[in-house]
């Protein structure tokens, strides 16, 4: 097991592309951290950085305090599992499993007893005889898994190692990835664009943008308590719900709502006098009936899907959208109006301008 620091990490290609900035991170030994953000944002690179197969531009990678810029992939003791998972499609599973070993010339008994211990972790015992080509996705996933961890690593690198298998699968795999961490202990870096995955599995979530670590923190902590408009939408599944407006006389107004900011934020409503503030909730977080210190609000329904332990709800006031998640059987009537509640804790406020979160 190891821990690793990144100090002002940067990469820059040879085109000139600037795709990480600044990445500051400590990964504590046998931590699981999760580096998530849309496509291009940067998450590859910096595993790439990590595993030594790109170059770092410029700042500190430490790998159990000791500086490794310069060493090799195999120096770093990292083992990496990719998308694609290449198997070698005319060696068994034991053969693929065990080929990393074999090229290091380790004793043949050794290799048997590994591979046996390994295939057992992954529940592949019974087809170490079978070809790739006779395992379904998630099996042949679990191979490239365990030709990763056969090697006793002390770090272990994941991109996307999900993204070839169905819905169900990724589901299943992505919880026996958390038992094989459990099992390794290795300290482990995931790449992933999807938010469901890295909250599942993280100790820590580092979510970026365009190249800049946008937040680094626990998923309890991106959930409750995202630093800005891009995290708070980016964590959660529908997404936060967002309304624009000017703030006028503390207050903010759209469709038939005014919504009174002071209750929110006191008297720091009057420095956003006249500035565009932006109104953030989950659309988990409202409640339908009234109560006490939440904001009521009115809008119309426009579409509502029952998915079965929930209804989303789709609503419209004035140019504003929003999605509610409701108890099924409580699902509204389309083009009815709706009143319902947001709680005053449940309330994100955001600055307009630097889409930063006002505390
Ligand atoms: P992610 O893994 O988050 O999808 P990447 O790390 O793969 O993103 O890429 C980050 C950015 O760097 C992208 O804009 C991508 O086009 C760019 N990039 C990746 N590889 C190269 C390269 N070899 N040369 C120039 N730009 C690159």
């Amino acid at each position: 097991m190891a821990y690793i620091t990144l100090k002002n990490i940067n990469k820059i290609y040879p085109n000139g592309y600037h795709a990480v900035h600044d990445f500051n991170l400590e990964i504590e030994k046998g931590e699981f951290i999760v580096f998530v953000g849309p496509s291009g944002c940067g998450k590859s690179t910096t595993l790439r950085m990590i595993a030594g197969l790109e170059d770092i531009s410029n700042g500190d990678f430490l790998i159990n305090g000791n500086r490794a810029n310069e060493l090799g992939p195999r120096e770093r003791e990292v083992a990496m599992v990719f998308q694609s998972y290449a198997l070698y499609p005319q060696m068994t599973v034991f053969d693929n499993i065990a080929f990393g070993l074999t090229l290091q010339g380790v004793d043949e008994e050794v290799i048997e007893e590994k591979v046996k211990k390994t295939a057992a972790i992954l529940g592949l015992t019974d087809y170490l005889d079978r070809l790739p080509r006779a395992l379904s996705g998630g099996q042949r996933q679990r191979v490239a898994i365990g030709r990763a961890i056969i090697r006793k690593v002390g770090i272990f690198l994941m991109d996307e190692p999900l993204s070839n298998l169905d819905a169900k699968q990724r589901v299943t795999m992505r919880s026996e990835i958390a038992s094989i961490h459990r099992e390794t202990g290795a300290t482990t870096i995931y790449v992933t664009h999807d938010q469901t995955e890295a909250m599942t599995l993280a100790d820590r979530i580092v979510v970026m943008k365009d190249g800049y670590v946008q937040q680094i923190g626990t998923p309890y902590e991106l959930y409750f308590n995202p630093v800005n408009v891009f995290v708070a939408g980016f964590i959660g599944e529908p997404p936060m719900n967002f309304i624009r407006g000017k703030v006028s006389g503390g207050k903010m107004a759209f469709g038939k709502n005014t919504i009174d900011l002071t209750k929110k934020m006191g008297k720091k409503a009057a420095d956003y006098e006249g500035k565009e503030i932006v109104f953030g909730f989950r659309p988990e977080a409202i409640d339908l009936f009234a109560e006490e210190n939440a904001y009521k609000i009115d809008a119309d329904v426009e579409l509502t899907e029952m998915l079965g332990d929930n209804t989303n709800v789709y609503i419209t006031s004035g140019e504003e959208k929003a999605i509610l998640k409701v108890d099924p059987h409580d699902t509204p009537e389309i083009d009815e109006p709706i009143t319902f509640c947001i709680p005053y804790e449940s309330v994100y406020l955001f600055d307009a301008e630097t889409e930063q979160r006002i505390m």
